[in-house]
């Protein structure tokens, strides 16, 4: 075995932790504040090649792996989640099932924007009546005259309504028993995107509701067979769900960073708070989770690298990192006394940040149901 990573993932881990703390720290109070879509952030990411990490250089991406997609996810957590989310929701989510999915035609139609980052994508799958039972979508696509007709509505899709989103790839139902994927781009007549959703957490991301009234999209717009949207989104999922694993060790992180340097800095009783054994023993559990949940997850990112399966530790690596994140936003919380609670203290956007982590792409209770299909319960 050899836990070190190669020169290549250290020099990700380096490039991505420089601009977070250099480009991203000094803004994010005041883009979560203000509840502002983090545009500039955005091109500088593009520009380091960081909005198509996974996606090979042919279709503008940076072709890197996994585990290099899993560390800048990580990274850039650490320090800001509403900025991760838009990274990972865009190339997981957005980018991802066209690449995965799609015909030679619609990458080359589509790639090159979203790999590079001047456009981003989103991936509307979650509707008001099917969320865990995503399965359950009511949205269909009829063929009509040899267009695609969807009626329906998607909610809480994120990236889907900025200004330099291209697309969404949505799942509809296009027959009784039958869900196909079909790409929607923005600005198509009958597509409705709301105004932004208002959010406990996450508040410098863009997440929108989607409606489709007679919205008519050539035939060409269906995204893989016909029929596939299912087992399509599954996989979608499987992928997703390393990268939301990432941002739960590296929101984990985050919080033990700003807990050990408080700590470190806080007298009471004449001395450091670091010095008494309660704050010790909560950092160094802090840290030995984080070591775990590190571990699970770069599992999982070298399973899907080697071409393995990696299903069953992507829903573990995102189940228990979800739980470590929700423990260590509370800890580093609790070390920082009544100055956590406020909000100039970075540690009480963590701490908002940190629910939705248990909820997006698939709730801990939906890890769970996914793991114990693979324990063949
Ligand atoms: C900020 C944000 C961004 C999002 N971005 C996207 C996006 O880009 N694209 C997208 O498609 N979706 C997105 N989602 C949706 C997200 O994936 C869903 O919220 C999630 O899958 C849960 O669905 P739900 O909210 O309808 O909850 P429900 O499915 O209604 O679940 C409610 C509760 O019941 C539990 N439950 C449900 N079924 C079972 C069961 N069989 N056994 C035990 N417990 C069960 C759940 O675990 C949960 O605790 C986003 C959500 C948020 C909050």
């Amino acid at each position: 075995m050899n836990f070190d990573l190669s020169d290549e993932h250290e020099l990700i881990r380096k490039t991505v932790r420089d601009f977070a703390v250099e480009r991203v720290a000094p803004v994010a109070e005041e883009l979560d504040r203000e509840h502002r879509f983090p545009y500039d952030l955005v091109a500088e990411l593009a520009e380091l090649g960081l909005m198509g990490l996974p996606i090979p250089e042919e279709y503008g991406g940076a072709g890197g792996d996994t585990l290099s997609y899993a560390i800048a996810i990580e990274e850039l957590t650490r320090i800001d989640s509403s900025v991760a989310i838009t990274v990972a929701a865009h190339t997981s989510l957005g980018t991802m099932p066209i690449f995965l999915f799609g015909t030679e035609e619609q990458k080359r139609e589509w790639l090159p924007d979203l790999a590079s980052g001047r456009k981003l994508a989103a991936f509307g799958l979650t509707e008001p009546g099917a969320g865990s039972d995503a399965g359950a979508t009511q949205t269909r696509a009829e063929l009509r005259d040899g267009q695609w007709v969807v009626n329906g509505s998607k909610i809480f899709i994120t990236n889907a309504g900025t200004d330099i989103t291209a697309c969404v790839t949505i799942t509809a139902r296009t027959g009784e028993d039958e869900i196909s994927n079909v790409v929607v781009p923005n600005g198509t007549p009958g597509y409705v995107v709301s105004a932004p959703m208002e959010k406990l957490g996450w508040c410098a991301s863009d997440t929108r509701e989607l409606s489709f009234q007679d919205c008519a999209l050539p035939q060409g717009s269906l995204l893989g067979e016909r029929g596939k949207g299912f087992q399509q989104f599954l996989e979608i999922l499987d992928g997703g769900r390393i990268s939301v694993a990432a941002m739960g060790v590296g929101l984990a992180q985050g919080a033990y960073d700003l807990a050990y340097a408080y700590a470190k800095e806080r007298h009471q009783f004449g001395k450091p708070i670091s010095t008494f054994q309660a704050i010790q023993f909560q950092l160094a559990d802090m840290a030995t989770e984080i070591e775990a949940g590190r571990n699970l997850v770069y599992k999982a990112a070298w399973l899907k690298d080697q071409g393995r399966p990696f299903a069953q530790e992507a829903a573990m690596a995102k189940l228990f990192t979800g739980e470590l994140s929700n423990r260590a936003v509370n800890q580093s919380l609790q070390i920082h006394g009544g100055y956590g609670f406020m909000e100039e203290y970075a540690i009480s956007r963590l701490y908002r940040d940190q629910k939705v982590l248990e909820i997006g792409e698939g709730t801990n209770e939906v890890q769970r149901m996914v793991i114990a299909k693979h324990l063949d319960l």
